[in-house]
């Protein structure tokens, strides 16, 4: 990103943040130039430094105005018009089983995958499955090809969208590890996981996947593929003192901050 566009970008998130409340709107359309996938991803980097910093709720005020940003503009802004709300713990549609795609050449499908990969580059997420923007059908989509921004520790993993798929573990091993989810924004929790497992399934061209996997890749599917069946992670706490706020977990130690 050039120096100068990311200047623009932070001043505009800093009036946003301190504008009195109704004039958002006002402001973004005196802005429209800025209004792009690459300003969601700055505010999106900012709230993840301001939750770092403890500043929860002007992180959350962020986010939302993002969200916002995406479904007022997402008509007149082509670049925004993938760019979905992601439903957040609490909301039913998060619990509910997907169905599996029965077609994988249907238009609706192209649709849904263009926003999968639209709201996941907003969000810098690890991935995303469809059932978070509020589409029950079994497609995650995974992986950034380089580093992730919110696990910049972890492993780059290849860029996989993955129709109907189906997880086989393999051998009894499994691995505890932190997770965060999109839907669950400012937490992480422990989780245990298998540690390898093959995954199958169809990709957006509908050619076969078939992939056997360890460590963070694996657990990552796994994490998707709950989501096509209403789990969140913190069902599956290994511990449940395990498990909070991004920055008292880094501050007691047990995340690296
Ligand atoms: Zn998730």
């Amino acid at each position: 990103m050039e120096p100068s566009r990311q200047q623009a970008y932070l001043a505009l998130i800093q009036q946003l943040l301190q504008c009195p409340s109704g004039e958002e709107p006002a402001l973004l359309e005196a802005h429209r130039e800025l209004l792009n996938a690459e300003f969601l991803a700055t505010c999106e980097q900012v709230a993840q430094t301001l939750e770092e910093r403890g500043d929860q709720n002007t992180a959350l005020c962020l986010r939302n105005l993002a969200t916002q940003l995406g479904c007022l503009h997402g008509v007149s802004c082509g670049s925004l018009m993938g760019v979905r709300t992601v439903l957040r713990l609490g909301d039913p549609r998060l619990r509910q089983s997907a169905k599996a795609v029965p077609d994988v050449h249907d238009p609706a499908l192209r649709q849904l995958i263009t926003d999968l990969h639209d709201t996941m580059e907003a969000c810098s997420g690890a991935g995303l499955a469809a059932p978070q923007i509020g589409v029950l059908l079994r497609v995650v989509l995974f992986g950034c090809g380089g580093p992730n921004p919110r696990y910049p520790d972890a492993p780059p993993l290849p860029r996989t969208l993955l129709i109907n798929p189906v997880l086989t573990p393999l051998g009894p091993e499994r691995d505890e590890g932190w997770e965060g989810c999109l839907s669950v924004p400012g937490l992480r929790g422990r989780v245990s996981r298998w540690q390898r497992l093959r995954y199958q399934g169809i990709d957006g061209d509908g050619q076969p996947v078939d992939r056997c996997v360890e460590g963070f890749h694996a657990r990552v599917v796994q994490h998707e593929c709950d989501h096509l069946d209403g789990v969140l992670f913190p069902d599956r706490l290994s511990d449940p003192t395990a498990f909070g706020f991004i920055p008292e977990l880094e501050a007691a130690g047990l995340i690296p901050a």
